[in-house]
């Protein structure tokens, strides 16, 4: 079996959807065997493709206070893995960013997660991560995400973070009122090593 240090060169080499891709292949993920918490996302947006650096925007701000985490915890690969459905930007649509690369989860996405020896706690964010992680957790994010008790403490549906879900978030009081002081409480606990 490949080394993880070879897995992550060859998934960095990656060109397999670059014809689909606008702005060319940039794999963009977070990863090392000792992560704790693990949070799939969707794919790196335009800003991320530019910086290297996901959820470096408003939708990570929003994100990191909802899990009580510093950016220094948040990018510390030994406490918590990044890996997107889809690892580069996959272009803009009508409505946004484009779905992620249907070609990227079935080449690489088992052998990443394999490499996640101390996983404690999955986040699994937005409709594809959704689908692949938990796709019996309900027909939408808000079905899933209200299923939240059913896959604690070990995996959490979340919406996205994006301030294109303000409208969500103010119809789902709930989801800040009771998920979210615990899940700062998970995520706290799995880092102290208490889990
Ligand atoms: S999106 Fe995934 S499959 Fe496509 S080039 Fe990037 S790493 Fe490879």
């Amino acid at each position: 079996m490949a080394s993880a240090a070879s897995l992550f060169n060859e998934v960095r080499r990656c060109t397999i959807c670059a014809e689909h891709l606008p702005l060319g292949p940039r794999p963009i993920f977070q990863l090392h065997p000792q992560a704790h918490i693990l949070i799939v996302g969707q794919a790196p947006g335009r800003k991320a493709h530019e910086s290297g650096v996901p959820f470096s925007d408003a939708s990570g701000d929003r994100l990191r206070q909802w899990l009580g985490l510093t950016p220094e915890v948040f990018y510390d690969a030994k406490q918590v893995a990044l890996i997107p459905m889809g690892f580069c930007f996959p272009g803009t649509g009508k409505g946004g960013d484009l779905p992620p690369r249907p070609e990227c989860a079935p080449a690489w996405r088992e052998k990443l997660l394999r490499q996640l020896k101390q996983l404690q706690l999955t986040l699994v964010i937005g409709q594809y991560a959704l689908d692949y992680h938990l796709p019996d957790a309900g027909t939408s994010v808000t079905s899933a995400v209200q299923s939240w008790r059913e896959h604690w403490p070990h995996t959490v549906p979340l919406p996205h973070p994006s301030p294109r879900n303000n409208m969500w978030l103010r119809r789902n009081p709930w989801f800040e009122k009771e998920l979210l002081p615990q899940l700062r409480a998970r995520v706290a606990e799995v880092l102290e090593g208490k889990s």
